[in-house]
């Protein structure tokens, strides 16, 4: 059994303020597998504090510096990624494979991509030919709050104290206290990289404890979040008052859509990248449109990709998928389950309870319904879990009506092999990312949504933009 009760502020590992203790569950069999403390208002203080204290020295620090020790920090996150991978296939149950080589993956590669960003950004610049005595300046916000959540834990962590480094902000990092041992982990490595002391805090607790008292927190600058439209709205409103700038990624509900021409191996690749993380993923393609014609066709080899996915636990090596974090997941996942067969969706593969021969653990069936339409339940909210909704469209129009029907606007996805009609469609879709036919997005794309799915922009220069104030000054040559 782990035991981490510390948290790290101004360079040194504490005890908290007040005993809290807090039991985090492996996913895999239901068991304690570690207890953390909970931080208190005075835990939450004295790292913003010493994240006060440590600003205008960390801001000044000069680039090259700043680059060096970012460097370190990706040799040392290198040299401990088995020990990541387990910390983080231990939490959240990502199996063994998946956890090495995506969760821990997306960590190195979103540093690198911020150290290439970083090498090349220009803080200073000239407003324009028109004026060249006008120079324009990006500063640090000040402290930054970073509160992530549990699903992809290493990936959010990185995009946000990486970007709040390089900027020259420092910073108070609460992980979700589902899993946080990879966020202590990621302290260790800030430690050992030798960061100078308050520029990286981290103090564990809840969203109503520390989450809330980092939001409304009078010397925090600025919050930059990660998780439920639920606690992006309430964190917004405890910031309100001090006006901080609040940087928002929430959830999504992406539609697929399937062309016929695209094949069934679309189909099948689809319903795979639904299932992947067990559902548990913001840009997961959780809708899954398809052309009448080949309709029934893709109904069949999605609920075969359902029936044919394994689950099982994430110690266990393999491409099967894991649980699902927590009880409270599990139930929530089950209710629309239920939901969706009360309103008449087509249940194909999966459903309620749990897969054959698994009785403990928060295990969930791969599911698929068909004949969905969009106005169900299952339709519009975030199940978060591998359930998969297919609904047919009959043109283009009613495609890109049907897709740009949701709160939500973070990914949408198309497949078809007439390039015309995909640059199209792309162009009509109200969400910050479209992925077409399968290609994936280069190491610094912006990471973001429209709508509900949050105002921020994660990754590569991108990033690095939501850390930074702009300052306009007169008169001043280019240095
Ligand atoms: P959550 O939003 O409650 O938790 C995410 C983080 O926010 C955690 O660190 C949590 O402690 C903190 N938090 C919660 N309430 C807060 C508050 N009032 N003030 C400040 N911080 C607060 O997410 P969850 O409960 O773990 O998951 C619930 C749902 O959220 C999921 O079903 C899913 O739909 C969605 N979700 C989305 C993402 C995403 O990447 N967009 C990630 C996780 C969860």
């Amino acid at each position: 059994m782990i035991e981490n009760r510390n948290f790290y502020i101004d360079g040194k590992w504490v005890a908290p303020s007040k005993s809290n203790d807090y039991e985090v569950i492996n996913p895999s069999n239901e068991e304690v597998c570690a207890i953390i403390s909970l931080g208190s208002q005075a835990d939450t203080d004295a790292a913003v504090a010493a994240a006060k204290r440590a600003f205008n020295d960390w801001a000044d620090v000069p680039k090259a510096e700043k680059l060096a020790l970012l460097e370190k920090l990706l040799t040392i996150y290198n040299r401990r990624a088995e020990e990541m991978a387990q910390a983080m296939s231990l939490e959240m149950g990502a199996p063994i494979d998946l956890s090495r080589v995506q969760q821990t993956g997306a960590g190195s590669w979103h540093l690198e991509g911020f150290i290439n960003a970083f090498k090349d950004f220009e803080f200073e610049r000239p407003l324009g030919a028109h004026a060249p005595n006008e120079i324009i300046r990006m500063e640090p916000i000040g402290v930054a709050a970073l509160i992530t959540p549990w699903n992809w834990p290493m990936n959010q962590i990185v995009l946000k104290a990486v970007p709040a480094f390089a900027t020259g902000c420092t910073m108070v990092l609460k992980p979700s206290e589902i899993a946080p041992l990879s966020g202590l982990l990621f302290a260790e490595f800030i430690d050992e990289a030798g960061f100078a002391a308050g520029v990286f805090n981290l103090v564990n607790g809840d969203g109503t404890g520390v989450g809330s008292q980092l939001s409304a927190h009078p010397d925090v600058d600025m919050v930059s979040f990660t998780g439920s439209s639920r606690a992006g709205i309430a964190i917004s409103k405890a910031a309100a008052d001090t006006l901080k700038r609040v940087s928002l990624e929430l959830g999504g509900k992406g539609a697929n859509i399937i062309f016929a021409d695209a094949g069934e191996k679309a189909v099948k690749r689809g319903a795979q990248r639904c299932f992947r993380n067990t559902g548990q993923s913001c840009n997961a393609p959780t809708r899954m449109l398809v052309e009448r014609s080949i309709y029934d066709k893709a109904v069949e080899i999605a609920a075969e990709a359902a029936n044919a996915t394994r689950v099982g636990p994430a110690s266990q090596e393999g491409d099967h998928i894991g649980p699902v974090v927590s009880q409270l997941q599990y139930d929530k996942i089950q209710g629309l389950i239920e939901v969706g067969i009360n309103e008449g969706a087509r249940l194909v593969a999966g459903g309620l309870g749990r897969p054959e021969g698994l009785n403990r653990g928060y295990y969930v069936r791969p599911t698929v319904f068909a004949d969905v339409r969009n106005d169900m339940a299952i339709a519009q909210q975030e199940i978060f879990g591998p359930v998969l909704s297919i609904i047919p469209f009959d043109s283009e129009a009613d495609a890109i009506a049907i897709t740009n029907d949701t709160p939500y606007g973070l990914t949408n996805y198309i497949q078809t092999n007439d390039d015309a009609r995909r640059a199209r469609m792309a162009r009509s879709l109200r969400s910050g990312m479209v992925e077409t036919n399968g290609v994936g997005f280069a190491q610094g794309s912006p990471f973001g949504g429209y709508k509900q799915s949050g105002n921020g922009r994660e990754g590569g220069v991108f990033g690095l933009h939501e850390f930074l104030e702009i300052k306009a000054m007169s008169g001043l040559a280019p240095e």
